[in-house]
């Protein structure tokens, strides 16, 4: 008998085996195979991936003991990590994902009445560098993939139980800009709304960009994608460009043109967010001039008080030019809401959860 310490130590195994979470049955399909099983074996795992929303291979009541022995063996089955959650006292709840190379991003579950509305990160950090958002001050580390997209999805969902029956909305306004990563973002949605797996309603999924123009026109050729909303927070040139870069390759009149030649469904209105910085972007002039932005195709409009983090050098608006703002763009005919920021109390704007944490 040699002794273990005649014998190399293990190195680190490099992780080999496929992970199952965002596998579609395409995917599946040849996974089974390999295993020497039947198609019908990938539709049953697709069914308890997206329908049950199981996480773990025991979970898998619908396959025998010998074959969920050998997927575990064979597979991985990872979604994002919740690694860090904090509820307000609103009753929204901010969650830290880790992913498996220790990135960090954000998701935000919001509970309403008569649905549930999920914020969600398409990238770690952001590359567009808008001045007043912590993500954008964070710069850009990678695209997400789809299934670290669903994932967000799927782990919120699991987390906080889910009624089948209640209604999901999901919003990308985690971290990063989605038109900086569409391809991962429209293969999560495919995942997301596929009849046979999640099968959440295309109609409630927004898209928010900053104005990626080239984007934009990207998703317009899409048959089925979600809806679309632009962070639009400046009316004039010069202000836009001093608080969102991406305005100096795309400004005010190439936005208007490119969200005019957006082809909507009937009844289909683009959201217009605009960030109200106080002395920045909140006059009632901002008001007159948003309103006619607006008016160039349809729209709602969602004021957004800015939501104040450390550094940021920029302050929100008063109460009153709030509902002053509020009442200037009803007199002209808009639609418009304010977006009170939930989870203010527990580090609720875009990008801070994640800042406040080292990044893996
Ligand atoms: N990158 C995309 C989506 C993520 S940001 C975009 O910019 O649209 C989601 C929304 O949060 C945007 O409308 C952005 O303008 C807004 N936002 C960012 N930081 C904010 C802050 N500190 N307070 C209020 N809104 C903020
Ligand atoms: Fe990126 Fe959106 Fe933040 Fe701008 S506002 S830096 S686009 S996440």
């Amino acid at each position: 008998m040699t002794a273990a310490w005649d014998r190399p130590a293990p190195e680190l195994a490099a992780e080999t085996r496929p992970n199952v979470a965002g596998m579609g049955l395409e995917a599946l399909r040849a996974l089974v195979a390999e295993l020497g099983e039947s198609a019908f074996r990938a539709a049953q795992i697709h069914h308890g991936l997206y329908q049950q929303r199981w996480t773990r291979w025991e979970q898998f009541s619908s396959l025998s003991v010998s074959l969920r022995a050998r997927l575990q063996a064979a597979t991985r089955l990872q979604w994002p990590e919740l690694c860090d959650s904090i509820g307000s006292q609103d009753g929204a709840t901010k969650h830290a994902f880790r992913m498996e190379d220790g990135s960090l991003v954000e998701g935000v579950h919001m509970p309403y009445s008569d649905r549930v509305t999920l914020c969600l990160s398409s990238q770690v950090g952001c590359a567009m560098g808008c001045t007043f958002c912590a993500t954008g001050l964070m710069g850009i580390k990678r695209n997400l993939a789809a299934f670290e997209i669903a994932g967000q999805v799927v782990t919120m969902l699991g987390a906080h139980g889910h009624a089948e029956t209640e209604p999901v909305n999901l919003v990308f306004m985690g971290m990063g800009e989605p038109l900086h990563n569409l391809d991962q973002v429209m293969a999560a949605f495919a995942l997301l709304t596929d009849p046979k797996g999640m099968a959440l309603s295309p109609r409630r999924i927004t898209l928010s960009t900053s104005g990626l123009v080239s984007g934009i026109q990207r998703l317009a050729a899409y048959p089925r994608r979600p809806r679309l909303a632009l962070s639009l927070n400046a009316t004039t040139d010069a202000y836009r460009d001093r608080i969102m870069p991406v305005n100096k390759a795309w400004n005010l009149a190439a936005l208007a043109a490119a969200l005019k030649a957006f082809p909507l469904e009937r009844g289909e209105r683009i959201t217009l967010e605009y960030v109200l910085l106080q002395g920045v972007t909140d006059s009632l002039e901002d008001g007159r001039r948003l309103a006619t932005f607006a008016k160039q195709f349809p729209s709602k409009v969602n004021l957004i008080p800015f939501n104040p983090h450390e550094g940021s050098g920029f302050a929100p608006p008063s109460e009153q030019r709030i509902e002053e703002l509020c009442a200037l763009l009803a007199a002209r005919g808009l639609t418009v809401s304010v977006r009170r920021s939930r989870g203010q109390d527990v580090a609720g704007a875009c990008g801070q959860l994640v800042r406040r944490k080292p990044q893996g």
